[in-house]
């Protein structure tokens, strides 16, 4: 049987390579994450009409007016989660293609995702298995109340924009945790939160574009 995670070309792991190379010129330093990035092939998670631009660095659509966020924000968002740690339970909200999970996936002993679009969930879910991507957890549902009982986390990671950190999400950190999520509506940062105690520091950092975090499910 061929091997489902080797690609030809564009969709190469010579090419995926490059895309490593590229984000280590962006400013991605986490050995780990550059590692995590140069195994997971990013062209199975998207469709095959696109697979050839799946190591480009930007976002591309993966349906349900959903898109897969670009390689540098995976990237970074995961290096800003992980800050250096040994990650036990990781939390993603916005599970979309499921690239970032399987991204957090090589890096954690377990990752929860929610998505809201139930269909989105039933094609991610059949991807991971022809994956093997076996410590994945997907759940159909409104992240913005998170998961309680996989609770607490060692990082979340939000792929979906909004203008406040949602509360119940804060709550399920271990002390010592970081969220991650693109904050704002029109004009966005990325903000980091880091719990300490019953105390929340906030960071904001640079200028990011991503589709907004929605209530309920679909
Ligand atoms: N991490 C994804 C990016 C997906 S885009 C990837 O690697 O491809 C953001 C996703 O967040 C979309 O699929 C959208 O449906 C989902 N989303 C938006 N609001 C949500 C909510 N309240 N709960 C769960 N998922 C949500």
């Amino acid at each position: 049987m061929n091997n489902p995670r080797a690609g030809i070309g564009m969709t190469s792991a010579r090419t995926r390579g490059r895309m490593v190379e590229r984000l280590r010129e962006q400013g991605i330093t986490d050995t780990m994450v550059l590692a995590a990035m140069g195994v997971v092939p990013r062209h199975l998670f998207i469709d095959e009409a696109l697979q050839s631009r799946a190591y480009e660095d930007t976002a591309l659509p993966i349906g349900f007016g959903q898109t897969i966020s670009n390689p540098y924000i995976v990237a970074r968002m995961t290096e800003l989660a992980r800050n250096g740690r040994e990650l036990n339970r990781v939390l993603e909200v916005g599970t979309g293609c499921g690239y970032q999970a399987a991204v957090l996936g090589q890096l954690a002993r377990e990752v929860v995702s929610i998505e809201r679009i139930a269909a989105l969930v039933g094609q991610t879910r059949k991807r991971q298995r022809e994956l093997r991507f076996n410590n994945i957890k997907l759940k159909h549902g409104d992240g913005m109340h998170g998961y309680a009982e996989g609770a607490p986390y060692d990082a979340i990671v939000i792929a979906a924009a909004f203008g406040s950190v949602p509360e119940a999400l804060k709550m399920q950190l271990v002390d010592g945790g970081r969220l991650v999520m693109p904050l704002g509506d029109e004009n966005q940062v990325l903000l980091v939160v880091t719990r300490t105690g019953n105390s929340f520091l906030e960071e904001r950092l640079e200028v990011v574009k991503f589709v907004p975090l929605l209530p309920g499910v679909s």
